[in-house]
C-alpha cells in the first residue's frame, strides 16, 4: 500500500508525463484536423484539458473511496488481515459478507 506522500509524488509525475505526451500530441493532431495553431495557443489548450482531467480524476477517485468503507473496530481502528497476494497485515473491505484485501482486493474466505 502506498503511503500519502507515494501517492501524491504518483499523482505528480502522472500529470507532468500526461501534459508533456498531450503538448507534444497537439503538434500532431492538430494539423491531422486541419487547426493550424502557434505553440502558445497548443500550451494554453492543454493546460485547460490537464486541469480538467485532474478534476475528473480527483472526483472519480473521492467517488471509489466513499464506495469502500474499511472494516473498523468500534474504536474506529481499521481492523487487519494478513494478505497473502501483498504479503502484509492490511485493511480490509467488506462486500457481499466477504472481507478483501483494500490495497490489492485479494478476498480472504
Ligand atoms: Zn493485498
Amino acid at each position: 500500500m502506498q503511503t500519502k506522500k507515494q501517492s501524491f509524488i504518483e499523482a505528480i509525475t502522472n500529470t507532468a508525463v500526461g501534459f508533456g505526451i498531450s503538448y507534444a500530441s497537439t503538434f500532431l493532431i492538430f494539423p491531422m484536423v486541419g487547426m493550424h495553431t502557434s505553440a502558445k495557443t497548443n500550451f494554453i489548450i492543454t493546460v485547460y484539458f490537464t486541469i480538467i482531467s485532474i478534476i475528473r480524476s480527483y472526483v472519480i477517485r473521492r467517488w471509489f473511496n466513499k464506495k469502500t468503507k474499511l472494516v473498523t473496530y468500534p474504536n474506529n481502528e481499521p481492523f487487519l488481515l494478513y494478505c497473502f497476494e501483498c504479503e502484509i497485515d492490511m485493511p480490509v473491505t467488506e462486500k457481499d459478507g466477504y472481507m478483501s484485501c483494500s490495497n490489492c482486493g485479494l478476498i480472504h474466505r
